[in-house]
């Protein structure tokens, strides 16, 4: 794996959050001018230096510039992150674009704490263009078209104080306008927008979003009468919160959660923009006690007859599940009758693993049934196992979409790393997709919780085991560990991106071991860029210690899947005036 650069400097602490950042700083003491440099979790190649002034922490992000030069944004170039650190100076429209950010992921889905920051790192590019583009239309000072004569009358209704205001579309040019109380009188500016479609008011400073401008004008008057204050709100019926698309629609329709109704932005999803938040499986319980049951009433239990799937323990059917907020579609993992004894304490061995799970990108069990059979329901993902996918849909399947469900998958094996859980079964097989752009690891029949002070799982026997999937030591010594899932994702890469291919096709096992052992490895799947072949070589290091741990994979996923998602602009502001000029 490349150096990162910054990586031997003392105060770079690597890929932590923002959060993390806080408290360490905190814990050395909050002096005036305290800082350390961190990755950024957003932006290819990226810091962000986290400083202490006056008892608050400032957060600047130093972005890697084409000419491989780095700089606070309206900073001076350097040649590396170890220059920077010297002269600092305070970009504002960093710290508001991470607040714009959060905010707009709260709003919108009603998210917080971990929930938020998963959606935000696996998203982080679809959502800043999210925020360039339409954020605007979210916020309750938009009106979107009204009169100049309606929106006077709006802002003399009720409080007329100083910086009372709304943003509305012009009649006549398409362009917008600013409606600003100030001295119990209106006034009105127009937004101009340059040719490269920043947005300012004449003279002022430059913005890619209108967001960005109305944040910036709270703080500074930059040409206006005063700063603006409180938002004269629009109640248009479309501000409302949006709810997630898998959720039942039709008379049993699913009814949203109370919380929900407290959130104040809407975003009208079509079916190819949908992300993984838009789905009911990102973060489907408040209060997980609500419905993770381990004996789940049978009456609140319909099973169809529809079969997704098999193995060797039964079925696995589709059903729904109702719920005191609603229904719910789930999997259900019917146990076959027959061979009772053993599969059930599998299943049961299954089940306890999963209760113990929580993110997003892991299948979540809802609970056990135990009627005319054991049944274990779980979170349904309906579009399937990830190779199937992947072959039936070849040509309208972008790499940048494999990327992005890998990152995903990355995700959701570091926290089971964090977690010390070892999967055992990682392939495409066992990725199954709620939507084209939602992964969820599931099948955790071979799954182990390891003990506090064990590094891995040693299986006393040998099983029925996907060895082409297995790491060597898996092979050799039945060790398993973190390390081990981190080659069955290397072999799940390859299955990816070779669009559902089989590895090591026509290879019986004792080729693939005696293949290994003499150092040869999988060859590039045609489409795959190599920067996720060189990840794949990673993954398949022969000696466990060697090869990186899922936290340095899901880094390497994430700068990836960055700097590829939609060469999104960057969320800057340009200087119309001096930069001496920014607070
Ligand atoms: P498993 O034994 O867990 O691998 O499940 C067998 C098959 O059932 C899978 O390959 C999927 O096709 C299907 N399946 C399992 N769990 C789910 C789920 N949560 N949602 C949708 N399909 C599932």
């Amino acid at each position: 794996m490349s150096m990162d650069p910054a990586a031997e400097l003392p105060f770079f602490y690597g890929s932590i959050s923002r959060t993390e950042a806080e408290h360490h700083l905190k814990l050395a003491g909050m002096a005036d001018g305290l800082f350390l440099l961190r990755q950024c979790l957003r932006n290819l190649g990226g810091y962000v230096l986290s400083v202490v002034w006056n008892l608050e922490f400032y957060h600047y992000s130093i972005e890697k510039q084409l000419n491989d030069t780095y700089c606070i944004t309206g900073g001076i170039a350097h040649c590396g992150p170890a220059e920077l650190y010297t002269p600092i100076r305070l970009s504002l429209f960093d710290s508001m674009k991470n607040n714009m950010l959060r905010e707009y992921v709260k709003q919108t889905w009603n998210l917080e704490g971990e929930a938020m920051e998963q959606a935000i790192i696996s998203q982080a590019p679809q959502l800043e263009k999210l925020i360039a583009t339409m954020a605007h239309e979210k916020m309750l000072w938009y009106h979107g078209k009204i009169p100049r004569q309606e929106s006077e009358r709006l802002l003399y209704c009720g409080a007329q104080t100083d910086g009372k205001f709304l943003i509305r579309d012009r009649e006549e040019s398409g362009t917008f306008a600013l409606s600003v109380m100030y001295g119990k009188n209106v006034y009105h500016y127009q937004i101009i927008q340059d040719k490269s479609g920043k947005y300012s008011i004449p003279q002022g400073l430059k913005f890619d979003s209108i967001w960005q401008l109305v944040e910036f004008l709270k703080l500074k008057p930059d040409g206006i009468l005063t700063v603006l204050g409180d938002a004269c709100v629009c109640t248009a019926p479309g501000k409302l919160p949006s709810l997630p698309t898998t959720r039942r629609t039709g008379p049993n329709s699913y009814t949203p959660a109370p919380q929900a109704a407290t959130a104040k932005a809407v975003r009208p999803v079509s079916e190819e923009h949908v992300l993984p938040m838009d789905c009911i499986g990102f973060n489907p319980y408040h209060n997980p006690n609500e419905i993770k049951k381990l004996n789940l009433d049978r009456n609140k239990l319909f099973i169809d007859e529809v079969e997704l799937g098999s193995g060797n323990f039964g079925c696995v059917k589709r059903g729904v599940l109702e719920t005191k907020t609603g229904q719910l579609d789930v999997a259900i993992k019917v146990l076959k009758s027959d061979n009772e004894k053993l599969m059930k304490e599998e299943m049961m061995r299954e089940a306890e693993i999963m209760y113990q799970l929580s993110n997003p990108f892991i299948v979540r069990m809802l609970g056990l049934c135990n009627a005319e059979s054991l049944m274990l329901v779980m979170e349904m993902a309906a579009c399937g196992p990830l190779h199937k996918f992947l072959s039936s849909n070849k040509d309208t399947v972008s790499v940048e979409e494999i990327v992005n469900l890998m990152h995903q998958v990355s995700m959701g094996m570091k926290y089971l790393e964090e977690k010390s859980f070892v999967h055992r079964d990682l392939a495409a097989r066992n990725v199954l997709l709620v939507k084209r752009q939602f992964a969820k690891i599931s099948d955790f029949g071979l799954s182990k919780a390891l003990g506090a002070d064990s590094e891995y799982y040693k299986a006393r026997s040998t099983g029925l085991w996907p060895l082409k999937w297995y790491a060597p030591e898996c092979i050799n010594y039945r060790k398993f560990s973190s390390k081990s899932d981190v080659w069955s994702f290397g072999i799940t890469m390859w299955e990816a991106f070779s669009y559902g291919g089989k590895p090591y096709k026509k290879m019986k096992q004792a080729e693939v071991n005696s293949f290994i052992e003499s150092e040869k490895r999988l060859a590039c799947p045609a489409k795959c860029p190599e920067r996720m072949y060189a990840l794949m070589q990673e993954c398949w290091i022969y000696k466990h210690e060697d090869r990186p741990d899922f936290k340095k994979v899901e880094e390497a996923m994430r700068s990836y899947h960055y700097s590829i998602s939609n060469k999104v602009k960057p969320l800057g502001a340009v200087a119309a005036a001096e930069p001496d000029m920014y607070p």
